[in-house]
């Protein structure tokens, strides 16, 4: 297969075609991204890489991070874990506090913005120093030390994120978080502010397009049960509400953040990450989300 030549053909394709999108404003330190960037990476586990654009620029992960702090978790947690956060598509907007009134504090899923709380709450019970241990996991398993979080990003969104706040004290009234709200948000906002270039993406997410083993070292880090379950969880829950949409054009599981980077696995052929800052309304990258349809499209390798 000659991917480089697929990915080149997909650049050629995406200049031509207009953007209707916005780039995320509500961060205010997001709105600087020159919305112009595009990259594009893809990891083949028998074959290498190959890229396009700006793959090596590094910008701000945001709710990628979520599948880096829920491995952690069920890796500290178990099976307990899924008594304080469900399994289940949304169909609300990530940060929608409605849906946790209803369904009395257990977020539906671990990737809306609620369940990525819950996470991180869980994470701070139960590590000493969980930004640093973060920081530990991504850099091991993208194998690369100098992974880190943006502090900028992090401030930013700090003083903006009334709706996370308004989130963890919700969940917090209704016995669902067990630390004070200040340092899950800490937590939580670090996170977020991880800065990763579509390369290390594609790098760090091998390990789900793996069966959880290192490519590079053979090292068995997740067990194949948990894997299958978070490859799961990207394929129903990892796109907002348009993780339908999402199945029906790609066809891959995957994980996208407002930062406009999305990155998605075909379980053990290739890992691949976009980055375009330009958000459709549902809050996906515009041509991050085309690019992969033509992706799966050309080469054949979807998972349907
Ligand atoms: N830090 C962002 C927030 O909590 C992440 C959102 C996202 O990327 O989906 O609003």
């Amino acid at each position: 297969m000659e991917y480089q030549k697929i990915l080149n053909t997909i650049q050629e394709e995406l200049s031509y075609r207009n953007t209707t999108g916005k780039v995320a404003s509500y961060i205010p330190e997001l709105a600087k991204v020159d919305p112009k960037k595009f990259g594009m990476h893809l990891y083949c586990r028998d074959s290498g890489h190959y890229s396009i654009g700006d793959s090596k620029e590094k910008f701000s992960i945001q709710s990628i991070s979520k599948v880096f702090t829920l491995t952690m978790a069920m890796q500290l947690l178990g099976e307990s874990l899924w008594e304080r956060v469900d399994v289940e598509p949304s169909g609300d907007p990530f940060n929608s506090l409605t849906q946790l009134e209803y369904e009395q504090g257990i977020p539906r899923n671990p990737f809306i913005n609620a369940g990525a709380l819950v996470i991180a709450d869980i994470l701070v019970s139960n590590l000493k120093n969980p930004k640093t241990d973060l920081l530990e996991f991504v850099r091991k398993i993208t194998g690369n030390q100098e992974i880190d979080y943006d502090l900028t990003v992090a401030t930013s969104e700090k003083s903006t994120g009334y709706r996370n706040y308004g989130l963890v004290n919700y969940m917090k009234a209704l016995g669902n978080i067990k630390n004070d709200v200040e340092p899950i948000l800490d937590f939580y906002f670090h996170q977020c502010s991880l800065a990763m270039s579509c390369e290390e993406l594609a790098n760090a997410f091998m390990l789900y397009a793996n069966g959880g083993i290192l490519l590079e070292n053979g090292e068995k880090i997740l067990s194949t049960k948990r894997v299958k379950r978070i490859n799961a969880l990207m394929q129903t829950c990892g796109f907002y509400d348009e993780a339908g949409e999402f199945s029906f054009e790609v066809g891959l599981p995957g994980k996208s953040g407002v930062g406009g980077g999305i990155v998605a696995i075909h379980p053990s052929k290739y890992s691949v990450a976009v980055w375009s800052p330009i958000l459709n309304p549902k809050g996906n990258s515009e041509l991050g989300m085309a690019a992969l349809e033509k992706l799966t499209t050309l080469t054949g390798f979807s998972i349907f």
